[in-house]
């Protein structure tokens, strides 16, 4: 057991005041948090948080690192991905997903929402070290082919779901708007009504394109992809107004990138369903579409953010923290006081971890240390 402090502690909601210390056991449950050092308090330079969490990822996507160019907007980025990722053997796949998880782990990470199409990260989950939400993804645009697109997820999530641990869950989710059928998205509904959905949320403006009046490079992409297109029929709406009539409000939500969701989509999304998370990804934002999320609407409609690295075939590293940055870079009058919350307490609540996220007794939530919050990069330790 031991007594910590520092200079300024967030406790993943707030600043907590001047002085308080943190009882905290060898294996990382908060066990008192006290209002003043007692004699053996260790005080930290800069500042303590609680473990960062990852709310989308990737990790079976590593190897794919610098393989596609920044800015080329994200139907030639689509375009590329499926191309080049078997060019590689499964132990430099193996190689990247374990440097990965390194990264993760020694960027202050304690849990991961991560995107799954194979059962490659199966490895990692063994590890014992992240808390895991394996999102199996399901895709298939042609309506013929849902049963078939949706029985092959259902073998991935099997596996997945077959693993024991603690720390492991696992679901079925809709890969995005653009390459999920009506009747797919009714079926991955239908598999565990309970279960967080997440989704790639309007990454690009073609997406809203093809839904509203079927237009755009949406259609080029499912051509590229051999995709008979002929059975949709444009909705006049935006593509998340149009697919959440095929999801039940009973889910909880995590819309992921968001880059060109409006305002009466957040409306929207607010007024059908009970639990909404809306995680950004800035650093892959700027990579692919080098553009950003309105970020002062989602505040100014009360939208939880969390936040998210996507994978390394769309960002330089993976870490939470350099997410932050980038929003502080381009909003400074967002204070540390709410961008730490969204990479810690949101985000687990996002993930429906309860016992992370936040400083309080009976919590296990991981604690790092932060020396220099505007500079980042040199400093951050995994004290406890
Ligand atoms: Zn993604």
């Amino acid at each position: 057991m031991s007594f910590i402090t520092a200079q300024r502690i967030h406790n993943g909601q707030k600043w907590l005041p001047e002085g308080t210390t943190i009882e905290v056991a060898d294996n990382g449950t908060i066990l008192a948090i006290h209002d003043t050092p007692t004699n053996d308090t260790i005080t930290y330079e800069g500042i303590l948080t609680p473990g960062v969490v990852n709310a989308h990822c990737h990790l079976e996507l590593s190897h794919m690192k610098g393989v596609v160019p920044e800015h080329t907007g994200l139907i030639p980025f689509l375009k590329t991905i499926p191309r080049h990722r078997n060019d590689f053997t499964d132990e430099q796949k193996k190689a990247a997903r374990h440097n990965a998880y390194n990264e993760l782990l020694q960027n202050g990470v304690v849990a991961v929402g991560d995107i799954a199409n194979t059962t490659d990260t199966l490895d990692i989950r063994a590890l014992g070290k992240l808390n895991f939400y394996t999102f199996v993804e399901s895709i298939g645009f042609t309506e013929a082919n849902a049963q078939k697109a949706f029985g092959f997820a259902i073998s991935t999530y099997e596996t997945f779901a077959a693993q024991q641990g603690a720390n492991l869950k696992q679901a079925i989710i809709p890969h995005a708007p653009y390459s999920v059928s009506s009747p797919l998205f009714r079926l991955i509904d239908a598999h565990a009504r309970d279960v967080v959905i997440s989704i790639h949320n309007q990454e690009s403006e073609e997406e809203n394109k093809f839904y509203n009046k079927k237009e755009g490079g949406v259609r080029d992409l499912l051509q590229t992809l051999g995709v008979d297109d002929s059975f949709f029929t444009p909705t006049g709406r935006s593509s998340l107004q149009s697919y959440l009539q095929w999801l039940s409000p009973t889910h909880p939500f995590i819309f992921v990138h968001n880059t060109y969701t409006r305002r009466q989509d957040v409306q929207f999304a607010h007024s059908r369903l009970k639990d909404v998370y809306w995680c950004l990804c800035p650093n892959a934002n700027l990579y692919i579409e080098n553009t950003l999320p309105d970020i002062d609407m989602f505040i100014s409609e009360n939208a939880n953010i969390c936040i998210g690295t996507d994978s390394l075939a769309s960002n330089h590293q993976l870490s939470v923290l350099s997410e932050l940055q980038t929003i502080k870079d381009r909003y400074p009058a967002l204070t540390w006081e709410t961008l730490l919350t969204w990479g810690t307490r949101n985000g687990a609540l996002a993930l429906q971890m309860q016992d992370i996220g936040i400083i309080e007794v009976g919590k296990r939530p991981g604690i790092l240390q932060i020396i220099d919050i505007d500079g980042f990069s040199p400093g951050l330790i995994r004290v406890v």
